[in-house]
């Protein structure tokens, strides 16, 4: 499995079957302090910097239809492009979108970008193809924006972004949602206080999403003084958001959950090549390989305890979780 992975438990989405268009060492325009997947590899300002290194699109579509034939469709709920890195930095991406639509029939095909370049006309009509776009915003003012991003070096500007994504919102026929990351970070870094927290609710309210999913960073990190917020302060920033969205736009982690059902497989490949694929991608714990890849937790704790030992893969330890990672 080189281009698909899980389905993994999505608190947003329910089983999401992944699909990565750039592929390992990690390649993005960001490098996040609170990045699940480590230290950005390919640290990038345009796609045209690593247009060589780019996965064929004819392999990227047979994979995923071969894929989509394995799992019982039933127990899928997206298709969801994210893997190791920004997904836009990959140009064929509208075109990918495109061909698997009939493979994929009627499941809703989900766009998870940072939006850094979606300030580009061409990259913009790339991703209308999506039935949901969900662009980050965790920062309203520059200042928050580089502290959390820590963008390429070139010309990324906030206000630029923010009316990129909101140009998008207005030229889809899909749904826009915001993905808001609410956390606290070296040196007193934070997004859920004073003029930082004024400024992200001002520019939600400017962008006008069709959704807003409030989330903190709970897996391992790569700066170690990141730090989730509280349920408090979570379901605070809901509350004044509020005052100006309904409720039924607002998505806040710990209250909506879409998690915890099993996915079910005709047919799979070897499970630790499964259990790899799914750990290049995002760090687990057991209980989420167990879902997402249809297996008793006790085949998948034995299966993750053999990688540990032979070093494909590390453990870290967040608070009482322990997550299993694969180098991306
Ligand atoms: S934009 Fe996404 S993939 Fe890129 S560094 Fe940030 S969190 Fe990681």
């Amino acid at each position: 499995m080189t281009y698909t992975y899980g389905p993994v438990s999505s608190w947003r989405y329910g089983r999401s079957l992944g699909v990565d268009v750039t592929t390992p060492p990690k390649k993005c325009t960001y490098n996040c302090i609170y990045c699940q997947l480590g230290h950005t590899k390919k640290h990038v300002t345009s796609p045209e910097e690593i247009q060589d290194e780019m996965p064929l699109s004819d392999e990227i579509i047979s994979e995923v239809e071969e894929t989509l034939n394995r799992l019982d469709r039933a127990s899928v709920d997206v298709l969801t492009f994210s893997g190791t890195g920004e997904p836009t930095l990959n140009p064929q991406i509208g075109s990918i979108v495109s061909s698997i639509r009939g493979t994929a029939q009627d499941l809703p095909i989900v766009l998870l970008t940072n939006a850094s370049l979606l300030p580009s006309e061409a990259i913009r009509k790339g991703v209308l193809e999506f039935d949901i776009v969900t662009a980050k915003f965790d920062a309203g003012d520059e200042d928050t924006f580089k502290r959390i991003n820590r963008p390429s070096k070139g010309s990324f500007k906030l206000h630029e972004i923010k009316d990129a994504i909101k140009k998008l919102g207005e030229e889809m026929k899909g749904m826009l949602a915001l993905e808001v990351m609410l956390l606290r970070g070296p040196r007193g870094l934070t997004n859920v206080k004073g003029l930082p927290k004024r400024a992200l609710i001002d520019g939600i309210l400017d962008i006008s999403p069709d959704l807003v999913q409030l989330y903190t960073p709970w897996r391992p990190a790569p700066v170690s003084a990141v730090r989730p917020v509280s349920t408090k302060a979570l379901r605070s920033f809901g509350a004044a958001l509020e005052q100006h969205l309904s409720p039924d736009k607002l998505w806040i982690y710990g209250v909506h959950d879409a998690r915890g059902k099993t996915v079910v497989w005709k047919t799979r490949h070897a499970l630790e090549e499964e259990i790899l694929s799914l750990l290049r991608r995002r760090p687990c714990r057991t209980v989420d390989v167990s879902y997402s890849l249809g297996i008793m937790p006790a085949a998948a704790a034995s299966t993750l305890e053999k990688l540990h030992k032979s070093n494909d893969i590390t453990k870290d330890e967040v608070g009482t979780d322990v997550f299993y990672r694969a180098e991306a």
